[in-house]
């Protein structure tokens, strides 16, 4: 058995070993490097930021 703590990623969805936290999210250390070496222009880019929204967000009023 792999006695290595295993975390979800909160970007790629997989269970990674290795990573850091970002708010309340656990990021593995290929999305990160991805995510460092993102232009803001690229649409990847939106889809970090959109995974890194924390969870409680302002409520709408419309
Ligand atoms: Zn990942």
């Amino acid at each position: 058995m792999d006695k290595h703590m295993y975390e979800q990623c909160g970007i790629c969805e997989e269970k990674k070993p290795y990573g850091i936290h970002l708010y309340h999210l656990f990021i593995c250390q290929d999305c990160e490097y991805n995510m460092v070496h993102t232009e803001p222009r690229e649409v990847k880019y939106q889809y970090y930021l959109e995974k890194l929204k924390p969870v409680t967000r302002p409520t709408l009023y419309s």
